[in-house]
Formats: structure tokens, C-alpha cells, sequence
């Protein structure tokens, strides 16, 4: 019989043993995951489960009996330590040996740590990527005490959020000129800066650490400035690097995570790979979509062409970032924007990325109507005039009939 193992009990691992069931796969599947806990949802841990308002039940994407149900063989914690694609097996940690025909890698990301010799390691400097971090940090998160996030990215940005909302104080420090910088327009990190600051968290931006001091546990920060904070917790967030040590060591080939083709598959025709640890082309660009959205969608489109169907897949990347009472809603890819174009009324804002005359994405804050029309317009190649976007009297949904 056909055996898919699939490395990686997470958000692609999961939708992709999902989806071979869903499609009537009648082979043994098995899905290989190192964490203790079965496939579970990461953006609830950096929002409303690291605050306390979501149980961890909630954040499982399947319930335990949906596997046993569907004839998923579920390993969890197991790590694979080797892939030998000539004989196609791996190696689980201890030994055993599994053989496969068709091998899927999920294996994610790992967030970058600040290094131990600027005191990246000291107690109470914490990242946030699994429940584990999460159970880590939410008991730290006590009013009063002084938090200093490294990093205005998503991640970082919503941790700030969750310790203001309990009462600490917070600072967030990042290195390039702006927050967000990486990611979205100055109008959008004008927006969130301010959002933050209402709340009373210090943003320094343009400023970078030194090192962080302390014996065993982090009392204070030095800054490139020579400034010392004290805190009593460090939350890191500067980004993640892909998975791709299994990949790597078995020879399979790497450029900005495991390289993959339009239909998923690896440099070896009987490995694929999906989510957080896969690069895609786009735009003439080998590009990760670091998101829930491309790894459901990916892990989906490898399902179907491990069943040989020979399905292309073509992004529609989507993303959202809650902080405080805002709900933003990304749509497109904004690489490549000349222009942005902002539309307000009210409690809504949306900032509209152009590149020439063509739409490429959209930042919807509080404003889901404009999200969902601005996806679905991107989508469809159509980009209105900005003025007409930007005018609030205009009718976004007729927008998608013109
Ligand atoms: C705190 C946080 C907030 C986020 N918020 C958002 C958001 O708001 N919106 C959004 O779109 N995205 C968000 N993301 C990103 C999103 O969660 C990821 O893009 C997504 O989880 C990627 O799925 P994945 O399956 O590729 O990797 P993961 O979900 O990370 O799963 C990979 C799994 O593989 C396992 N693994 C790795 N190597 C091995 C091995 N050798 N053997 C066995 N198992 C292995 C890992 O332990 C892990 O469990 C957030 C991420 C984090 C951490």
C-alpha cells in the first residue's frame, strides 16, 4: 500500500493529511510530529490565548479523534533525524525506520534568539513560536513589571499589546528606522505606533541592543546608544528562519528555505514540502509567505499532487495581526509598491499599495469590508483609480462589478 509520511505536526502537516483524506486517499498516511501536543494553531499564542481569553482546547485544528477516525497514524513527540531519499526512509530519533513513497516536509521555522554572548540565553529572554513558549511567558506577563520587546514586527507588536492589556510596562525597541519596516508602509507603522503610544508603550525605532545584563536572569538592557533599561523580562521577536536542516542534510536543494516548484515538490521528485520552512517563486522571486493562509493552501495543492492530480498553486496571500481592539487584515503582496493610497471614515482605515497603476495589496484596519473587496479585486487583477478607492463615498463592492 502507499505510504505518505508527512515531518511537521503543524498547520501545513495537518491540512495536508487532512486533505488527503478529504480526497479520498486510501493509502497509510503518518504525520511526524516533534511537539507533545497534536497540530495546533500558532497566531492565538502571541493574541487572545497568551492573554488568557482563549482555552487550549481551542487551539487544536483537528480533534484527537478526527486521526484515529481517519486512519492518520499520529506520532507525536517524534522527531525524524534523517532522510535517505535513495532508499526512501527516515529515521525517527531512537532509531526506528520508516519507509516512504511519497515524503512530505512541514517542519516550519525556528525564531531567530539574540546571541548568548550578548546574553541572548540569560533566564527571563523569552521568543515565541510554540505552546511551550507561550505556557512560558504568560505566567511572566504580571502588572507593573517592566517588559522590553525587541522587535516591531507582528509578532512583536502583538506580544507588546498582550503585556500593556495586563498592565506592564512596555518598551519595544527596533533596530530599522521604523516598526514594521520589513513588512508595510510607513502609514501603516505611523498607524500602529500610535495605537501602541495611546496605550502607553515607548516605541524606540533606529536603535538596536548592545547586550542584555543580568547573572542568570535579565535585569537590564543596554542599548546601541549606550542607554540602560531595567527590566524584568525580555520577549524577542526578530524574525524566523526556515526548517531546512532535514532537507539540507539529505541533499535536497535550499534557496530561501526548501525550494519547491509550482506544484510543491522538492529537488527529489517523492519529497515535498509546505508552510513556513517552503520557498516558492513569485514575481520572478524565491519568496516564503510566513502565514497561515500559504500553508494551508500549499499543503493542500501537495495533498492533491501526491495523488497526482498536477495541480499549479497560485498564492493569494492573506494575513491579520489583532492588537488592542484592532483587527488588521492584510491582502496581496505589497513587494514592489511606489504608491499607497489611504481610505478613512470613522474607526475604518484601509492603505491601498499601488505599483504603477496596479493594485498589489491592501492593510485593513478595523475595516474587513475594504479587506475582503481588496483581496478579491487583487485577485481578480482588476485595481480601481485610487482616488476613486481613497473617495469614502464610494461603494467598494461595486468596485468588483466594474
Ligand atoms: C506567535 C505566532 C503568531 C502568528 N500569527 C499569525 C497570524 O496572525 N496570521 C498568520 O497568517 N500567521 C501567523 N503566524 C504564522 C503561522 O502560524 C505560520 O506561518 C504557520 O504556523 C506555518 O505552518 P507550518 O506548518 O509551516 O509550521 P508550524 O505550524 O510551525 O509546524 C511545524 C511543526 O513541525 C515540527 N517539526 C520540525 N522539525 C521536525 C522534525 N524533524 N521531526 C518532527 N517534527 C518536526 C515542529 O515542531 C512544528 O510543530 C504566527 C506564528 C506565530 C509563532
Amino acid at each position: 500500500m502507499t505510504h505518505v509520511v508527512v515531518v511537521g505536526g503543524g498547520q501545513a502537516g495537518c491540512a495536508l493529511v487532512a486533505k488527503l483524506r478529504a480526497e479520498g486517499f486510501g493509502g497509510a498516511v503518518t504525520l511526524i510530529g516533534a511537539e507533545p501536543v497534536p497540530p495546533y494553531q500558532r497566531p492565538p499564542l502571541s493574541k487572545a490565548y497568551l492573554l488568557g481569553e482563549m482555552a487550549l482546547e481551542r487551539l487544536f485544528l483537528r480533534t484527537a479523534a478526527f486521526y484515529a477516525d481517519h486512519a492518520i497514524a499520529l506520532r507525536l513527540a517524534t522527531t525524524v533525524d534523517a532522510i535517505d531519499p535513495a532508499a526512501r526512509t527516515v529515521t525517527l530519533t531512537g532509531g526506528e525506520v520508516l519507509t516512504y513513497d511519497a515524503l512530505a516536509l512541514t517542519t516550519g521555522s525556528t525564531p531567530r534568539r539574540l546571541p548568548a554572548a550578548i546574553g541572548g540565553a540569560l533566564d527571563g529572554v523569552l521568543v515565541m513560536r510554540d505552546l511551550a513558549d507561550a505556557d512560558r511567558m504568560a505566567p511572566e506577563l504580571q502588572p507593573g513589571r517592566r517588559v522590553l520587546i525587541v522587535g516591531g514586527g507582528y509578532i512583536g507588536l502583538e506580544a507588546a499589546a498582550v503585556c500593556a492589556m495586563k498592565g506592564m510596562q512596555v518598551t519595544v525597541i527596533e533596530a530599522a528606522p521604523r516598526i514594521l519596516q520589513r513588512v508595510a508602509a510607513p502609514e501603516t507603522s505611523d498607524y500602529f505606533r500610535a495605537l501602541h503610544q495611546a496605550h502607553g508603550v515607548t516605541i524606540r525605532e533606529g536603535i538596536g541592543v548592545d547586550r542584555l545584563l543580568g547573572d542568570t536572569r535579565v535585569t537590564g538592557a543596554r542599548l546601541a546608544d549606550g542607554t540602560e533599561l531595567a527590566v524584568d523580562l525580555v520577549v524577542v521577536g526578530v524574525g524566523i528562519t526556515p526548517d531546512t536542516g532535514l532537507a539540507q542534510a539529505a541533499g535536497l536543494t535550499i534557496d530561501n528555505g526548501i525550494a519547491t516548484d509550482v506544484q510543491g515538490r522538492t529537488s527529489d521528485p517523492h519529497i515535498w514540502a509546505a508552510g513556513d520552512c517552503a520557498s516558492l517563486m513569485l514575481d520572478g522571486r524565491r519568496v516564503r509567505l510566513e502565514s497561515v493562509g500559504n500553508a494551508i493552501d500549499q499543503a493542500e495543492v501537495v495533498a492533491l499532487n501526491i495523488m497526482g492530480r498536477g495541480v499549479d498553486h497560485v498564492p493569494a496571500p492573506w494575513f491579520w495581526s489583532d492588537q488592542y481592539d484592532c483587527k488588521l487584515q492584510i491582502g496581496g503582496l505589497n513587494s514592489g509598491y511606489d504608491a499607497v493610497h489611504v481610505r478613512a471614515s470613522g474607526e475604518a482605515r484601509s492603505h491601498w499599495y499601488y505599483r504603477g497603476d496596479q493594485l498589489l495589496a491592501v492593510d485593513a484596519m478595523n475595516d474587513s469590508r475594504a479587506y475582503m473587496i481588496g483581496k478579491r479585486l487583487i485577485e481578480a487583477g482588476k485595481s480601481p483609480r485610487p482616488a476613486v478607492i481613497c473617495d469614502p463615498a464610494t461603494d467598494l463592492k461595486a468596485l468588483l462589478k466594474a
